[in-house]
C-alpha cells in the first residue's frame, strides 16, 4: 500500500515514519520544490504538480492509497479542492470544515468542557487585554495585541489599510490569556480505542519570543509569526485535566462530526500560573511540532518502547487497521 502526502509541514516525518512502517511512499510537490524533496531515500515516488488542480489530479490518480492531510493542506490548495480528493484520507475529512471556521472551531471546545478564553464579537465590547486574530492558517500573520478598544479599532484600521483583511467579521477578538504558550499533543486510536499523548511543544514565534532579548523599556509591538519548535514536557500533574481534555474532544467530535477525531491532533493552550489550561486553538491534524520527535517523544516512550514519531504512528495504525480489515475506520 502508498502513504502519500502533499511536501512540506509534516511530510518528511510522515514518509520517513510511513517507510519504517513498511509503505511505499510518495509525495505530491510542487516542480519549484521537487529538487529539496529528491534527497530523501525514504521517498519513493514524486508526483509533481505545476498548479493545484494538477495536485488534486495527481492524488486522485494513484491506487491502494491512503492519502496524510496535514496542517498545510488547505492552506496550500483550498478547501474546495481538498473536497476533490478521492483517495481515501487518514484521520476524518468532515473535520476540515470546522478546522477553517473559527466560531465552530471553539464551539467544539466548548461543547468539550474545554476552557477556553473569552470571545468578543465587537471592538466596542472589549474591556481587557486581546489578541486580535486573521482568519485561516496564517502562521501568525498580522496578530496584533491590544489594551483596550481604542487600541483594538487602531489595529483594525492599519490592518484594512494594509489589505490584510476585506472585512472586520473575519477578525477573532480574544482576551488575551497571560502564561506560557503550551501545544499538548495527541493521537487517538480508533483501533486500540485509546487517546495518546505524542508529545507537547512550544512555538517560536517571531518577534515575541524574542523581545526578552531587548532592554525593557524598548517598546516594541509584539508580533507572531510561527518560525519554528520548541519541545517541552509538562509538569506531571498538569497531565491529568489535558488527557480529560482530549478525551472529552474525542468524544464531543464523534457526536457533532462523525466519525470523530482520528489520529493526531492538537490542543493549543496557555498555562496560568493557577495551572490552569486554556485551549484558545485546535488543529485536527498533525501539527509541525510533531516534528521534533522523528525518534520519539518523552510521551510516546511510554506506550512504545522503540522509536514512535507521529508520522510513524499514522503508520503504525494504518497497520493495526489493515490487519484487522478496519481501514475504513481510519479513513474517511
Ligand atoms: P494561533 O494562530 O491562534 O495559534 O495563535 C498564534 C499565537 O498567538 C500563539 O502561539 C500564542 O503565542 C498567541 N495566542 C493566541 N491566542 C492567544 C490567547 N488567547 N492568549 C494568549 N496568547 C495567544
Amino acid at each position: 500500500m502508498l502513504l502519500l502526502t502533499l511536501a512540506s509541514h509534516s511530510s518528511l516525518q510522515i514518509l520517513h515514519g510511513a517507510k519504517r512502517e513498511g509503505f511505499e511512499t510518495g509525495i505530491v510537490v510542487s516542480t519549484k520544490r521537487e529538487s529539496f524533496y529528491r534527497r530523501f531515500s525514504f521517498i519513493d515516488n514524486f508526483y509533481v504538480y505545476s498548479d493545484e488542480d494538477q495536485a488534486v489530479d495527481k492524488i486522485n490518480s494513484t491506487s491502494n492509497s491512503v492519502f496524510v492531510p496535514h496542517g498545510s493542506l488547505i492552506e496550500y490548495i483550498g478547501m474546495e479542492r481538498v473536497s476533490r480528493i478521492r483517495t481515501p484520507i487518514f484521520g476524518n475529512r468532515n473535520l476540515f470544515p470546522w478546522e477553517s471556521n473559527q466560531t465552530k472551531k471553539m464551539k467544539l471546545l466548548e461543547l468539550s468542557n474545554i476552557k477556553t478564553p473569552m470571545k468578543f464579537e465587537s471592538p466596542e465590547d472589549v474591556d481587557r487585554m486581546v489578541i486580535v486574530k486573521l482568519p485561516g492558517a496564517k502562521g501568525g500573520r498580522g496578530y496584533f495585541i491590544a489594551r483596550n478598544k481604542q487600541e483594538v479599532k487602531e489595529g483594525i484600521k492599519r490592518l484594512l489599510e494594509k489589505r490584510l483583511i476585506n472585512n472586520v467579521e473575519d477578525l477573532i477578538i480574544q482576551e488575551y490569556v497571560v502564561g506560557i504558550p503550551m501545544y499538548f499533543q495527541f493521537f487517538y486510536s480508533p483501533v486500540l480505542q485509546r487517546v495518546e499523548m505524542t508529545g507537547i511543544d512550544i512555538r517560536y514565534e517571531s518577534n515575541v519570543d524574542g523581545l526578552r532579548r531587548l532592554p525593557s523599556d524598548l517598546r516594541v509591538e509584539p508580533t507572531f509569526v510561527v518560525a519554528g519548535n520548541i519541545p517541552a514536557v509538562a509538569r506531571e500533574s498538569i497531565l491529568p485535566s489535558v488527557y480529560e481534555y482530549a478525551e472529552n474532544f474525542v468524544r464531543t467530535t464523534r457526536n457533532i462530526v462523525p466519525p470523530g477525531a482520528i489520529g493526531p491532533f492538537c490542543l493549543e493552550s496557555v498555562v496560568t500560573d493557577t495551572l490552569d489550561v486554556v485551549v484558545f486553538e485546535f488543529s485536527g491534524r498533525i501539527v509541525a511540532g510533531t516534528n521534533l520527535y522523528v525518534d520519539g517523544s518523552p510521551y510516546s516512550w511510554l506506550y512504545w518502547d522503540e522509536p514512535m514519531s507521529v508520522g510513524r504512528r499514522i503508520g503504525r495504525e494504518i497497520n493495526l487497521a489493515l490487519q484487522k480489515n478496519r481501514l475504513n475506520e481510519v479513513t474517511t
